[in-house]
């Protein structure tokens, strides 16, 4: 049976990915046409709320639920609201969003139309990782196809709806992906968390109520305004409704990214679309869902990957794209390089993150390099709990750094121990 895969079915080589004409041969701006006014907003919120989709970015909240925070019609003040698209993708290992971006732009304008209409936006960003230069490109040429063809600009389709899509490029920092160091990023100041509440929906960019939803899960809004949330709820193997833009790294036969049913098992997606691991190499572990997320191990390759499914067994799907952990690569070495990564990110605004993570890369360079002893597994433990309790830091960089390490401990106290007593089997056998 042919899968239905929504999300990449104009990912083709053999033609454009900015060509309007293809796209709309190809069912694209039917949404639109669907959408904007034909359907209230109220419609397709309710719609949206009732298609189960969850945000995609990596936290998996209900985004109908989202969207209805925000307040409309005389619950909103005079003034503008937005709509931004967080394309800022970051996370170690997540490579999902840049493949919607560079092979189908005008599917990420589309569903940003039909959001916008819905929360009644006019002016909504696409905040892009500054290295996706390429994407940013593509995605401007989409904007003016779109301005010609009256998708974007005043009175849309000669309705009463109008709405401005601006690109922002990202000053290139982690952190500016978190929603609301973003919004102070796009307003332009330093890019730095915000306490939450208030939340965006209600009080955002310059103080107005606002979305901030990523490439994937806004690549999926007009497809189920079109096609129904019976539909949408029927692609899922799960709970979990839809597709999933699922990525596999690390030693595989072939590493990538597919779109697959939610819930698809790990296993799947490991052995028959990244073809097993690597010649040579043997499974580990796994990262769900990008480097911030806690290893699972062998007994978990039959779990569904779900948000609910990971989260039960002591992890998180985050952003779906695994990262392989082998047998001849240390775990030592390996979350190092990853705390490593998140310190140097930290916006260092709290002293857990600014302190606490450079803290914990030198210890763990410590029992890498030979330099360990017995308690430094104590100051560890210690930092985990510490740091890597929601309430205890500004915002969730340094709680999610944690995950790696503490699941490493949890599941390779070895090879801690063999470092710490001067013999790491992995290093010694010329591992990485
Ligand atoms: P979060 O759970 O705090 O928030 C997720 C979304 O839900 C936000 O839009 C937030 O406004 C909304 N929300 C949450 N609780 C709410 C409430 N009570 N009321 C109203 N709205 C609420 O998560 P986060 O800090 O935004 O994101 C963390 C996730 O981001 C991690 O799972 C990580 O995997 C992922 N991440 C992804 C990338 C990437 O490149 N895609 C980069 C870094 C982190």
């Amino acid at each position: 049976m042919s899968l239905d895969r929504p999300l990449t079915r104009n990912v083709r080589a053999d033609r454009s990915p900015t060509d309007m004409a293809a796209y709309e041969a190809n069912g694209g701006y039917q949404g639109l046409k669907a959408a904007v006014g034909k359907l209230s907003p109220a419609d397709c919120l309710e719609i949206l709320k009732d298609s189960n989709l969850r945000g995609r970015g990596g936290a998996g909240f209900p985004t109908g639920m989202k969207w209805s925070f925000v307040p409309m019609g005389d619950k909103c003040s005079p003034g503008d609201k937005y709509l931004i698209c967080n394309a800022d993708e970051m996370e170690p290992g997540t490579f999902k969003d840049r493949l919607l971006l560079e092979c189908d732009p005008h599917q990420l304008i589309e569903g940003m139309i039909v959001a916008a209409y819905t929360l009644q936006a006019n002016v909504a960003y696409i905040f892009i990782r500054a290295e996706y230069f390429k994407a940013a490109a593509l995605l401007r040429e989409a904007i003016a196809a779109c301005h010609q063809k009256n998708y974007l600009g005043n009175n849309i389709l000669g309705s009463d709806y109008s709405l401005e899509i601006h690109i922002h490029a990202s000053a290139g920092r982690y952190i500016c992906g978190e929603e609301t160091a973003l919004i102070s990023s796009l307003e332009g100041k330093r890019a730095n968390p915000r306490a939450k509440p208030p939340f965006p929906q209600v009080s955002g960019l310059w103080g107005r109520p606002t979305i901030v939803n990523n490439v994937e899960t806004l690549c999926n809004v007009h497809h189920i305004i079109e096609r129904g949330a019976d539909w949408f709820k029927s692609l899922g193997l799960t709970e979990d409704a839809g597709t999933k833009m699922y990525g596999v790294s690390g030693r595989v036969k072939r590493p990538g990214c597919w779109e697959l049913p939610m819930g698809t098992p790990v296993r799947e997606i490991l052995e028959e679309y990244a073809g097993g691991m690597a010649d040579g190499y043997s499974l580990k572990g796994f990262l769900p869902g990008g480097g911030s997320t806690d290893f699972l191990v062998g007994e978990h390759l039959d779990l569904a990957m779900d948000y609910e499914t990971i989260g039960k067994a002591g992890s998180r799907m985050g952003t779906g794209t695994m990262i392989i952990l082998d047998d001849k690569t240390c775990p030592v070495g390996f979350v190092k390089n990853l705390i490593e990564f998140f310190a140097r990110e930290s916006c260092g605004f709290c002293t857990p993150c600014r302190d606490g993570l450079p803290w914990s890369a030198q210890v763990l360079d410590d029992i890498q390099h030979g330099r360990g002893r017995d308690e430094d597994m104590d100051t560890l433990a210690r930092q985990v709990k510490f740091i890597g309790a929601i309430g205890n830091t500004h915002c969730a960089l340094a709680p999610g750094a944690m995950e790696p390490l503490q699941s490493a401990m949890k599941y390779f106290p070895e090879a801690f121990e063999q470092h710490i007593q001067g013999s790491c089997r992995h290093c010694s056998g010329g591992g990485h």
